[in-house]
């Protein structure tokens, strides 16, 4: 398989090959169609695997063009490190397309800056959990996430991995948040963990799993 082969838009390609990549990674290779199709999927992939453009390209190519809906993909990450290295794959995966991308940084001015008055418009979310769930907590909810169509958890075992059930509260919070019945979950996990596995079997019926 080679990125020909996927069903994306040209300039995504173009955007791959200038990234400097030849081939798909056998992860990009298994989940793309996967996502494509919109279905929902646990993937087992440690990081280096090429998992990020692995969930970037199906829901770039599904995004199509920037609209003025609010956000449609959330990307949760378990640190802000990981966050903003995402933001970089996806401005330069997306390239040419004009989506608006956040990444969530400033909470002050992010209290003011998606209320139902405001108009700026993004397309795709790229935060860590506590940043989201602040801005859920707020009476009213100073975000609005109705919009979304899909959700990724990338690197699922470090967010769930304290054991405690805080993570678990968040994403209960952030589900009932992302209230469209349409929306797709994409969870990326580096190891392969009981308690991500009996999460998704719960929650993201029809799942597909792959593990590389
Ligand atoms: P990740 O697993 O998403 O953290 O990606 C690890 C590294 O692989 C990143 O530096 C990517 O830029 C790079 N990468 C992603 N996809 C490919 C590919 N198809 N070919 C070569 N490198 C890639």
């Amino acid at each position: 398989r080679s990125f020909d082969d996927f069903s994306v838009d040209q300039s995504i390609i173009k955007n791959l090959i200038k990234c400097g990549y030849e081939e798909p990674t056998p992860i990009q290779k298994q989940a793309v169609p996967i996502m494509l199709e919109g279905r929902q999927l646990l993937a087992c992939a440690p990081t280096g695997s090429g998992k990020t453009a692995a969930f970037l390209v199906p829901i770039i190519q599904q995004l199509k063009s920037p609209q003025n809906s609010g956000f449609r993909a959330l990307i949760l990450c378990p640190t802000r490190e990981l966050a903003s290295q995402t933001q970089r794959e996806c401005v330069r995966l997306s390239e040419g397309k004009g989506f608006r991308i956040h990444i969530l940084s400033k909470i002050n001015k992010a209290l003011n800056q998606y209320g139902p008055k405001s108009n700026q418009k993004f397309d795709i979310l790229i935060t860590t959990p506590n940043r989201l769930c602040f801005l859920l907590k707020q009476d009213p909810p100073a975000i609005q996430l109705s919009s979304i169509q899909w959700l990724v958890i990338d690197e699922a075992d470090k967010l769930f991995e304290d054991g405690s059930r805080s993570f678990r509260d968040q994403l209960d919070q952030i589900l009932q948040a992302c209230d469209n019945k349409d929306k797709k979950i994409a969870m990326f996990s580096a190891t392969h963990t009981p308690v991500v596995a009996k999460w998704c079997v719960h929650n993201m019926p029809g799942l597909v799993r792959v593990t590389i």
